[in-house]
């Protein structure tokens, strides 16, 4: 890659007395006259550059950041698929943009439309009673189900229920969410094949158990083929079965969370569901609940009136409010244009498409890199590094390796069950042809390993920041910009 990168400050290009913009005196020849107390006694450090500058200087930054949009990127438990820009239209409509949080109901029922339909058809697409569209990412909406599910417990009197079961390969955010609530986190193990062990969880059932959280399939990619016997577990216990339905491609009209026992689940629709993510941008989490909870889903909510009208209410059964509003509006607006424009067909083709895309990947590369778990998976899946272990070249040197090959390295070191993991999910959105460029990159560089292992190890050589010492940089951060 024979780019040039900027990575000057707009303040470095800044020459005094230069500006960007040339308008016509304002013909007051008098100054405004402002009260002592409100004018600056100095001028503002602003950088002083002319237009061209300014327009040069975000462009070419704007060219320094990676995304789906310029290249590949398999990150696994994350679903980084493409999506389609007539979606970020729709959303981008003034009747959209323009409207006020506040606005009454009587005043917005296209919106409320929008939403009470898309909660609707995350209610078919999760087998769920009612969906609520208020949290904001998905450990935000991790927290509302505990919530919910809390809240359950006690409006039955029961008070002893403080714990929740999480199996040891579950993302980040459940313990995270799940202590946030303040329950406690009890860890249940998985067996070699990946799955959760139910030997182990039969012991940790009892009368203090609140829920279970899974993911499934879980971040491995694996299936869980024993949720009905853990859902009769965990119900046969008093405790309700939590999904964690951030990555819910692969199960688009496949199989339901709803149908295999869940009570209550979240989803990304910034993962799923047509919004872009990455850099810590506005999400929506989603919390759908079964028949029997609706009445404990945070206020305010959006119903359908007998008339057909749609309305806000709020409901004293609820867990509170976990928002100011309802939630990111252009959000849920993207995802419906989303479904709606994919069609029941579309829909179920996208989650076979990433589970064959998947397979494809690990299939074309299992004979070079180490698979602990072999058969199916499903949309992601996991290696344990290169399978020749001789050459010491680690998962973060060929992570590092494919940033000069221009792709988004894999999720690397995630999950914690294998020394070397190197997670790839390629979604559903990649043609034959990428996937096939990038089964040859990863091949060169299994080849590189054996023979020229020092390229690999010294990578990256072509991006803005060679070969940064991780644990310098973890140990001294270095947080404010010396030039
Ligand atoms: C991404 C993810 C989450 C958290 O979602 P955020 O929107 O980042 O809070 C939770 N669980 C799984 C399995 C995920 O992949």
């Amino acid at each position: 890659m024979n780019r040039k990168y900027y990575s000057k400050l707009i303040f470095e290009l800044s020459h005094p007395g230069r500006h960007g913009y040339s308008l016509p005196s304002n013909g007051l020849d008098t100054p405004v006259d402002l009260p002592e107390t409100l004018s600056r006694k100095t001028p503002p450090d602003l950088p002083e550059v002319d237009e061209p500058a300014v327009v040069r200087h975000y462009n070419n930054m704007s060219t320094n950041n990676f995304g789906v949009d310029t290249g590949f990127y398999p990150l696994g438990s994350c679903t980084m698929k493409y999506n389609p820009k007539i979606n970020e239209e729709i959303a981008s409509h003034s009747g959209m943009l323009q409207l006020h949080p506040s606005t009454p109901a009587v005043a917005a029922q296209g919106a409320l439309m929008i939403y009470y339909t898309l909660q609707w058809m995350l209610s078919e697409i999760g087998g769920m009673a009612e969906f609520t569209l208020n949290p904001f990412a998905g450990a935000h909406g991790e927290l509302t189900g505990l919530m919910v599910i809390r809240a359950y417990h006690r409006s039955r009197g029961d008070f002893r229920r403080t714990k929740v079961i999480i199996p040891d390969s579950a993302h980040g955010t459940n313990p995270a969410s799940a202590a946030v609530a303040g329950l406690e986190i009890v860890e249940v193990r998985s067996r070699p094949d990946g799955t959760v062990d139910v030997d182990d969880l039969r012991p940790l059932l009892d009368d203090t158990v609140a829920a279970m959280m899974m993911t499934n399939p879980n971040t491995l990619g694996i299936f869980e083929k024993n949720i009905p016997e853990i859902a009769e577990l965990v119900h046969g216990a008093g405790a309700l079965l939590y999904y964690d339905g951030a990555n819910l491609n692969p199960m688009l009209g496949v199989a339901r969370p709803g149908d295999m026992g869940f009570d209550v689940m979240h989803i990304n629709l910034h993962k799923t569901f047509s919004t872009p993510h990455g850099g810590g941008g506005p999400g929506s989490g989603p919390v759908g609940v079964r028949a029997g909870l609706e009445q404990f889903l945070p206020n305010p909510r959006v119903v359908r009136r007998p008339d057909g009208s749609f309305d806000i209410i709020s409901s004293s059964d609820a867990l509170g409010r976990i928002s100011a509003t309802l939630g990111n509006y252009a959000i849920a607006a993207r995802a419906l244009a989303y479904i709606l424009s994919m069609g029941r067909e579309g829909i179920m083709m996208a989650g076979r498409l990433a589970t064959l895309n998947a397979n494809y990947i690990k299939e074309s590369l299992k004979d070079l890199y180490k698979l602990p778990i072999e058969g199916v998976c499903k949309h992601e899946f996991v290696f344990d590094g290169l399978a020749d272990k001789s050459t010491g070249v680690t998962t973060l040197n060929v992570a590092k390796r494919l940033l000069d090959h221009g792709y988004h390295a894999p999720t690397i070191y995630f999950p914690l069950l294998f020394h070397e993991s190197l997670m790839i999910e390629p979604t559903e959105t990649e043609s034959l042809e990428t996937l096939d460029e990038f089964i040859a990159v990863m091949r060169e560089i299994a080849r590189e390993a054996s023979e020229t292992p020092d390229i690999v190890r010294d990578a990256p050589h072509d991006t803005p920041i060679g070969h940064p010492d991780d644990t310098q940089a973890a140990l001294t951060p270095v947080t404010t910009y010396t030039a």
